[in-house]
């Protein structure tokens, strides 16, 4: 609870004071306060349909409520916005899924940057810490310093990672892993790859392939593909979402450095054009800076 605390405090305080400072130069609520409401819920991401649609729902609200005072206003906001992502997605499954026989797979999409290869190793020493045997699969063979960066990740964590040269091919790296993990027994498999969207047609094909090396030696596999997403790119996150969304089968989004942004809006906007569940947020750079989505505690996390 405590990460959550601190890895969202600039999103809260950027959200948060903005909303205080609104709260604190509007005695009443009255149309100039949604106004500006609606522009802040903009500024932050949540998209321009969502911020007029929240804006409308809580002007709505505070009328059957009597809401007079903005501060009547603030739980308003909250419980609206859980709703709002509640039913964006209906009796949802929000957990990571695992094999119910052999190696579990977790395959990792996203682009460059976007904190992949950190997720991963941070998942890796979680997943370690509960006793589970993990294994790390280099997928990324596009760059050198993606190899390197899984490696020494392994290192860090105490966790085989099987990797090959620049320019491999990826299935074949996966290959050798599912092998590896099928023959002495892991648990986990964690599986980086190449986010390339520049080239959506190979990405696809690419993707595609990786997943059919995985599911022939492992039919239920893999169990999750998720993509990881950096929270600070705000609307161009939501983009990248969609184009992956388009290209292969998303179980889940991981929203990465939630804790550098004033953004977090991007969390509804995300939910509620792709239906995608929020699996995990990452708060930070350390290893447990990496936390389950609950979007009680965002939504509290922001307006607090
Ligand atoms: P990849 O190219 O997708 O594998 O991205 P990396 O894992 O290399 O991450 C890119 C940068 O973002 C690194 O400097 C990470 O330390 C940083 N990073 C990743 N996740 C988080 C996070 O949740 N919070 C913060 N503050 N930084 C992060």
């Amino acid at each position: 609870d405590d990460k959550y605390e601190e890895g969202l405090a600039k999103t809260r305080s950027s959200f948060g004071e903005r909303l205080n400072a609104l709260f604190a130069n509007f005695r009443t609520v009255d149309e100039n306060f949604f106004d500006d409401l609606e522009e802040m819920l903009i500024e932050a991401d949540v998209g321009y349909d969502m911020a007029v649609k929240l804006s409308d729902e809580l002007r709505e609200e505070a009328k059957l409520k009597n809401a007079k005072s903005s501060q009547d206003l603030a739980q308003v906001i909250v419980t609206k916005l859980v709703e709002l992502y509640a039913a964006a997605g209906v009796n949802e499954d929000n957990s990571l899924h695992e094999a119910t026989s052999g190696p579990t797979v977790y395959l990792f999409v996203g682009v460059n940057g976007a904190g992949k290869t950190t997720t991963i190793g941070k998942l890796a020493h979680q997943l370690e810490q509960t006793g589970k045997k993990v294994l790390l699969a280099a997928g990324d063979t596009f760059r050198a310093g993606a190899i390197e960066q899984l490696q020494e990740w392994g290192k860090r964590d105490g966790v085989p990672v099987v990797a090959s040269a620049v320019g491999a091919d990826p299935a074949a790296v996966v290959f050798d892993a599912v092998k590896k993990a099928k023959a002495e027994a892991f648990d986990i498999l964690l599986v980086d790859t190449a986010g390339r969207l520049q080239n959506k047609v190979n990405l696809m094909k690419e993707l595609d392939k990786i997943k059919r090396v995985i599911s022939r030696e492992l039919p239920e596999a893999p169990q999750e593909v998720l993509l990881v997403l950096d929270a600070t790119t705000g609307q161009n996150a939501l983009s990248q979402a969609k184009q992956f969304n388009e290209t292969t089968d998303i179980s889940g989004i991981v929203l990465t450095k939630l804790d550098g942004s004033g953004k977090g809006g991007i969390v509804l906007a995300i939910r509620n054009e792709l239906h995608v569940p929020v699996k995990l947020v990452g708060l930070g750079e350390g290893m447990d800076d990496l936390q389950p989505f609950v979007p009680e505690k965002f939504a509290y996390g922001l307006f607090q």
